[in-house]
């Protein structure tokens, strides 16, 4: 491509909002251009390198036995009724068209391939069977920020496992974690799999692909002995500190202006690990209205009494899928007085506590820290008061007890013991095991050896390119603009003439064209600018070669050719740039 007829320019400056690297310089770089908040076009240079991660996962899927085919993104509402996800999946975009029929726009392809079982599975002879594509899915996203990490409109590869059940897909499902480590290496964004939680999925296990980096997103959980690796929202790790030898006596002690867990800690004179935290949530169903969600009388919901030793916190996600589902919102002063606590100074202990979710009275869901030590300072639920020498359950009991606690740096291993850290990364791919999750509702069934029909045993496997993309800047630039590894780089050359020499200008036209013929993608700065603007253009697209003609050079049969990741600038002949660029 010749950059005088490019379509669009590169820009001295980012825009305003883009606070990561990789937003920045895509945009700089005339790779994509935001239409609305999480919406993009991606411009001739950001399209070549979408084709080149899309080849690349192809080819890893194809390898596996894979079949790309194209589902459509505009799927029937009752597709996603039959699993009941039209009203569980806020994030679900939906479109009302005329003669009031309704439909999703694809979040995910799960719904499409059940339907497509139904009509071409018909036994076991049918299957194993791996059908994936790359296309665009869509999300109501409410906060679509960072450039392109979190969209609302984005190109997925999501393939799709059928089994006749578990061992068989068991005995497949590591092939699909190699391809994912393949793709990843040779993208240039080498990934771990952790251990993650399935989410609005469902399923029984999930794998997340995540990329460790400094400036990452998200969290996830490694172990810095053993292989253990996890996402914060799966993260295990030990409670540690047992229960007193000596249970001390339940003490009501005035402690004035101690609302935090460290000034009560600090003023009783004990560690954090010996107090106790509560929060409150106002929980209402997934799907339900959200006047649920409001403080006003005759909603539908539940309020929600959390405890976690003072020095843990509660993961929200966790919590969410203790309490197997639904939606939270942070509980009013109002509504934890009604329960009977005092905002401040709460506990559980005289509470009128729920046996479970659907019983009356309050519902209490702790984590399994309060079982790992005593003696605890726990709020009177009066204000101004604590009480001291507290302990589950000689004290007071709860609804349910669950692992719902943050993992965190310097808290240990639950494999090995050793010593957990939490790193930065950004989260590049889930790998599902869904089991019967969508064949159960839909009836997706093959017939088995004896006649017998049986459900479908599925898995789904997803990455975003756009969101690898932008993984890939993150990983690969330097303070000049983007340094692309060749493998996905939108051209491999970068050419361009300096001076305005006719001599100049027809021996690059030539260099152009002979490059072009040995197959070589190459990006031709025609343009007539200084060279300063040829360079910084050129550093800031970062494709891996630059290959120079100027006047001097061309004297000498020579022109200068540099890599974009090294400094080094080499004279090479001309008659030997071929060579030197391809070697045999
Ligand atoms: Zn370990």
């Amino acid at each position: 491509m010749r950059l005088s007829k490019a379509f669009g320019k590169t820009l001295r400056e980012a825009p305003a909002d883009a606070e990561l690297a990789s937003h920045q310089l895509l945009i700089r770089a005339n790779f994509v251009r935001p239409i609305g908040a999480g919406i993009y076009v991606f411009m001739p240079l950001g399209y070549r390198v979408i084709r080149k991660i899309w080849a690349i996962m192809a080819q890893e899927m194809d390898a596996i036995d894979g079949q790309e085919m194209w589902m459509p993104n505009l799927n029937p509402a009752a597709l996603w009724q039959a699993t009941g996800r039209w009203d569980t999946v806020d994030v679900l975009m939906k479109v009302k068209a005329g003669g009031g029929r309704e439909y999703a726009l694809s979040a995910t392809h799960e719904e499409v391939v059940t339907e497509l079982c139904l009509r071409d599975i018909e036994s076991y002879r049918d299957l194993p069977r791996m059908i994936y594509h790359i296309s665009k899915k869509f999300r109501d996203e409410p906060r679509a920020r960072g450039g392109l990490l979190r969209l609302r409109e984005f190109i997925m590869k999501d393939a799709y496992t059928l089994d006749t059940d578990e061992e068989s897909f068991d005995a497949y499902y590591p092939k699909m974690i190699q391809a994912y480590y393949n793709i990843f290496e040779r993208v240039g964004t080498p990934a771990v799999a952790v251990q993650a939680d399935t989410g609005s999925m469902g399923g029984k296990t999930s794998h997340e692909f995540v990329v460790p980096h400094d400036e990452g997103e998200d969290t996830y959980i490694a172990c810095t002995q053993c292989e253990y690796a996890a996402n914060v929202e799966a993260a295990e790790f030990v409670r540690e500190g047992g229960k007193p030898g000596v249970l001390a006596e339940l003490t009501k002690v005035a402690t004035p202006d101690c609302k935090t867990i460290a000034d009560v800690a600090a003023f009783v004179g004990v560690e954090t690990n010996q107090t106790m935290k509560a929060v409150f949530f106002w929980w209402w169903a997934l799907g339900e209205d959200e006047e649920n969600a409001s403080t006003e009388p005759g909603r539908n919901g539940r309020f929600i009494f959390v405890l976690v030793r003072g020095d843990l916190d509660i993961n929200e996600i966790k919590l969410i899928n203790a309490l197997g589902g639904g939606q939270l919102r942070a509980a009013t002063d109002e509504e934890i007085r009604a329960a009977g606590a005092e905002p401040g100074y709460a506990s559980a202990i005289g509470l009128d506590i729920a046996k479970a979710f659907d019983q009356p009275g309050v519902f209490v869901i702790a984590d399994f820290s309060i079982e790992a030590g005593g003696n605890f300072t726990v709020g009177a639920n009066d204000e101004g008061y604590h009480f001291t020498g507290a302990n589950y359950p000689r004290d007071f009991t709860v609804s349910q007890i669950a692992d719902i606690a943050q993992a965190d740096t310097g808290h240990h291993c639950p494999h090995c013991g050793a010593v957990i850290e939490a790193r930065r990364c950004t989260e590049a791919g889930h790998c599902f095991k869904l089991g019967t999750r969508y064949s159960d509702p839909t009836g997706a069934t093959y017939l088995d050896e004896n006649g017998k029909p049986q459900p479908i045993f599925m898995g789904s496997y997803g990455i975003g390119l756009d969101r690898l993309m932008a993984t890939i800047v993150e990983q690969h630039h330097d303070e000049h603009g983007i340094v692309w590894p060749e493998a996905v780089a939108p051209y491999q050359v970068h050419l361009l003439h300096l001076g305005k020499g006719d001599d100049v200008k027809e021996a690059a036209d030539a260099l152009y064209a002979e490059l072009l013929r040995a197959g070589i993608e190459v990006l031709y700065d025609d343009r007539d600018a200084s060279a300063g603007v040829k360079f910084n253009d050129a550093d800031l697209i970062g494709l891996p070669w630059r290959v120079t003609v100027g006047g001097r050079g061309l004297a000498q049969g020579i022109v200068e050719v540099k890599r974009r990741d090294q400094d080094v600038r080499e004279s090479v002949p001309l008659a030997a740039l071929l060579s030197f660029l391809k070697p045999a």
